[in-house]
């Protein structure tokens, strides 16, 4: 019998950041008034006494009376307080899911199913609840459970989340592509949706076209509403994200489209797997869709390679996927294998599951070879067809207090640039140490409020190859960034618009004024170049100031690795379906794309089992 995963490291409270501030206020309110109680009490003879005297004595009676008004002021004050806003406390309730989550190492070190799920990310939690409906399911992820963990647990963590990581067991891992830019990746499950801003929108029309996939449209629309009756919300704009929809909207980011999941140009409200209480939902919460019997999660299970076998004895025959290596995090292996029409399924996202072919050997001959690894299929695309959508942007320490929101409100142009903003609330470190302050005992606090664009495509693009043959060492990956002109001449019209947000009205109320009563912006890194007519200026700030926005993809392309049903070309049993398989972005953020073509894969797959059985 089985035990289930047993967390830990539960909180069952977690609070918001800003919760956090009235609850110390209301504790120091509350104490204080105790200790006035306390006082009074053991000092009842002496005021006995002195009410005597003051009876006597009017100008005493009057400064008792005021003590006395104060006490009852405070303890009114305190009952309106407590009762207007009672600090939000977020219940956390075990999800049921958890009942067949397992952490690796209590997973036999045999075992057979249906269908065998590598990754619990974005696209690989709804693609193996799917497919539990009619099939033995084993999904597989190398990292732990969010649940618990308050910084994954809440949008004000999302930072936090990023900044704490290590090699081999943070949620987030940490990489540098070869271009000089940091970039991070999911290792929990629900994958990087654990661990993103969560900014929710469908893909646009020309995805569809232009995927190399022959998408059944209709059974797209109920995948997405499948996800989206379960963790998508409407988000509730303050102050930055209100001022930002505003700015676009008077730089000419039109028409205001409300709040939309759809892409579509103009300005708009997207959706968040943020709730109103700032906790997070992610694809892991979708595994409350499997069903229950059919499924194993196993946790902290690193797959090292897919197990191929030829099919027929004669030589140069197709190979199949018969299985999976992983091992626990006691560093023992176990085999998953697959039953007689059964397959392995790689979800392991635009890093993960390009290494994992290569490491199975599929991929380029050269490249395998030198790392001594036997070829099963020589396939030169494995790795290649990697594209990052640049982000650049500016940030500012705005003269007003601002909320902490990531990504609400974005404005799409019709000429591939794509507006989005965050103001984030972070810790701030004084580089020299000032003569005036001791070290502090709590951080200091500042708030940076930023705008930022990343461009349609890219047309640009890099590659990934092995650099270990330790599956949990990041590959070696270039983006090629700005490679080519076209993502040039993007980013340089995206950032002009840019400079018409900030030109707004609605953007005046985040400028300082200086001692001659003329108001500026004060940027926290680069300003925009001053002379936004000069081409080479622009273009000279988007080489200068690139950063991932997160949305790489790529590495298993359609047509190149995979075909249009997601089967790794030249083999048979193995699928590829996460971000590793878009040739083309899906235009918005990519989440809910790989989300519903978890879904989506899902449902088709039962419907040919059942049509050709
Ligand atoms: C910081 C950040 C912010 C982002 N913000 C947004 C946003 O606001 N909106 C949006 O739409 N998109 C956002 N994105 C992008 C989006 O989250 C990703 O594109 C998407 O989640 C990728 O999904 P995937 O299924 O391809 O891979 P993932 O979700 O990354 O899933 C891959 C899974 O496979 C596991 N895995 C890998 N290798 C192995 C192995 N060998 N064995 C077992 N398991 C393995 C990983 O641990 C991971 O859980 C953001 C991404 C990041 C990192």
């Amino acid at each position: 019998m089985l035990k289930p995963y047993q967390v830990y490291n539960t909180h069952s409270l977690s609070l918001c950041y800003n919760d956090y501030l009235l609850l110390q206020l209301l504790l120091c309110f509350w104490s204080s008034l105790f200790s006035l109680c306390l006082s009074l009490a053991r000092n009842t003879k002496k005021i006995l006494y002195l009410l005597q005297v003051a009876h006597k004595n009017s100008s005493m009676a009057k400064s008792i009376c005021f003590c006395l008004q104060k006490l009852v002021f405070f303890i009114l004050l305190s009952a309106i307080v407590s009762h207007a806003r009672p600090p939000q406390v977020l219940p956390r309730q075990e999800p049921s899911y958890l009942k067949f989550v397992f952490n690796a190492t209590d997973l036999p070190s045999e075992d057979y199913y249906d269908y065998i799920v590598v990754g619990g990310g974005t696209a690989g939690c709804p693609l193996a609840a799917s497919l539990s409906h009619t099939f033995r399911v084993l999904l597989l992820e190398r990292g732990g459970i969010a649940y618990g963990k308050a910084n994954l647990m809440t949008q004000d963590g999302f930072l936090s989340t990023l900044v704490e990581v290590n090699a081999f067991d943070s949620p987030a891992q940490a990489f540098t592509s070869e271009d000089g830019v940091p970039n991070a990746r999911g290792r929990v499950l629900g994958g990087s949706s654990a661990i993103n801003a969560g900014f929710y929108s469908r893909a646009d029309m020309d995805f569809y076209k232009n995927s190399g996939i022959n998408w059944d449209l209709k059974l797209v629309n109920e995948s997405y509403d499948w996800v989206e009756r379960a963790i998508v919300f409407r988000p509730e704009l303050k102050n930055w994200q209100s001022a930002v929809r505003d700015g676009l909207l008077e730089a000419g980011v039109d028409p205001y489209n409300g709040f939309s999941l759809d892409h579509i140009p103009g300005t708009k409200i997207g959706g968040s797997t943020f709730d109103s209480f700032g906790r997070r939902h992610s694809a892991a919460d979708l595994l409350l869709y499997a069903r229950a019997a059919n499924i194993r999660v196993g946790v902290y299970a690193s797959v090292e390679r897919v197990l191929l076998a030829s099919t027929t004895p004669f030589s140069g025959s197709r190979q199949s996927a018969i299985g999976v290596v992983f091992r626990d995090s006691n560093g023992r292996y176990h085999h998953a294998m697959v039953r007689r029409h059964g397959e392995v399924i790689l979800s392991a996202g635009a890093i993960g599951s390009p290494q994992l072919l290569l490491l199975s050997g599929v991929g380029p001959r050269p490249q395998l070879s030198a790392w001594g690894i036997p070829v099963a299929r020589h396939s030169p695309y494995v790795g290649q067809f990697l594209y990052d959508n640049p982000r650049n942007g500016i940030s500012i320490v705005p003269s007003i207090p601002l909320e902490h929101s990531l990504i609400q409100v974005v404005g799409i142009t019709e000429d591939g640039a794509y507006i989005e903003a965050a103001s984030n609330i972070i810790p701030f470190a004084s580089p020299a140490r000032s003569v005036f302050i001791h070290t502090p005992s709590s951080p200091l606090y500042l708030t940076v409020a930023t705008l930022m664009e990343k461009i349609v495509g890219p047309v640009s693009s890099g590659s990934l190859r092995l650099g270990s043959l330790d599956v949990r060492v990041n590959p070696i990956i270039r983006f090629n960034y700005f490679n080519n002109p076209v993502d040039v001449r993007r980013c340089v019209n995206g950032t002009r618009k840019l400079a018409g947000v900030l030109r707004s009205r609605s953007m005046e109320d985040f400028k300082f004024r200086d001692w001659f009563g003329n108001r500026d912006f004060r940027f926290v890194g680069p300003a925009l170049p001053v002379n936004q007519t000069d081409e080479d200026q622009m273009a000279d700030f988007c080489r200068r100031t690139v950063s991932t926005i997160w949305h790489y993809h790529g590495g298993c392309v359609v047509g190149k690795v995979v075909d249009g049903d997601f089967m790794v070309m030249g083999m048979n049993g193995l699928r590829v379906v996460d971000g590793s398989v878009f040739g083309v972005s899906p235009g918005t953020n990519p989440q809910a794309t790989l989300m519903m073509m978890g879904r989506y894969v899902g449902m088709k797959i039962i419907r040919d089992r059942l049509r050709y059985s």
